[in-house]
């Protein structure tokens, strides 16, 4: 991993990377001093994938400058029973190398192997209710459980991904029982490779075979140049139809 792999070719900071940097050090730094002094939780969701990666470091990072003895913050995954070799490798050896502690939730075993057993390992490619039946038992579910007790959450969405998140805000307290800090909003896509690169955080193999976005195995394929960032998500899925290339996570009721 260095500045000659694909991802480092891809690597290029926006002119104000510094101001967004700063500005996003800022959402986090403040977020979690307020948590540390409510004394609630906050947790990151991470999909082990590039944006994610980097709001991890710059959690460990804060945590290092903050000294607090009770840091309110935590990481999980959601470990759906898909998931690419590449993603749970870098599962492993992100837990055991992060100065942060890393929750993994899995879905019902029964609900998901008799979802298998009735409707076939791909159906999820046969109509967007299994698809999304199929996320509800892997993800959204499972979602619920990881968010339960928290105070809020932190993503690593982007408004530049996909029209879908086009309104995604850094701090988001639509939800009272949880509000969601999106930190990395205004970043490009440049900026987070940059950030990737020029701090040498490992990240998922999977983007050096330009998978942009990381996701489930059945779902989730390569993208080529000029495709949206999301289009290897459910490419089956008429992307302009009743799909709107997100499984459940970040939709508001
Ligand atoms: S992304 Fe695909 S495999 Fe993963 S939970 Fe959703 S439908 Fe199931």
């Amino acid at each position: 991993m260095g500045s000659l792999s694909a991802i480092g070719l891809q690597a290029n900071a926006s002119n104000n990377f510094s101001e967004k940097l700063a500005s996003t050090r800022t959402v986090l730094r403040t977020a979690l001093q307020d948590a540390a002094a409510k004394s609630v939780k906050m947790t990151q969701a991470s999909s082990l994938g590039a944006e994610d990666v980097v709001v991890t470091h710059l959690l460990e990072s804060i945590k290092a400058e903050l000294g607090l003895t009770l840091f309110p913050a935590d990481v999980f995954v959601l470990n759906t029973g898909k998931l690419h070799a590449e993603t749970l490798a870098l599962l492993a050896s992100s837990q055991a190398a992060s100065s942060l502690a890393w929750r993994v939730f899995e879905p019902v075993q029964a609900e998901a192997i008799q979802f298998v057993k009735t409707n076939g390992e791909l159906a999820m490619r046969e109509s967007l209710e299994l698809r999304k039946a199929c996320c509800h038992i892997r993800k959204v579910e499972p979602l619920g459980r990881a968010l339960a007790g928290y105070a809020a959450w932190i993503t690593g969405m982007r408004a530049e991904q996909s029209s879908a998140r086009a309104d995604v805000h850094a701090v988001d307290a639509s939800d009272s029982q949880c509000t969601k800090y999106n930190p990395l909003v205004d970043w490009t896509w440049g900026d987070v490779l940059h950030y990737i690169v020029t701090h040498n955080v490992p990240y998922n193999a999977l983007h050096d075979k330009f998978y942009p976005s990381i996701g489930c195995e059945p779902c989730t394929r390569a993208v080529s140049l000029g495709e949206d960032f999301r289009a290897g998500r459910w490419w089956w899925e008429n992307k302009d139809g009743a799909s709107t290339k997100e499984c459940g996570l970040h939709v508001k009721a």
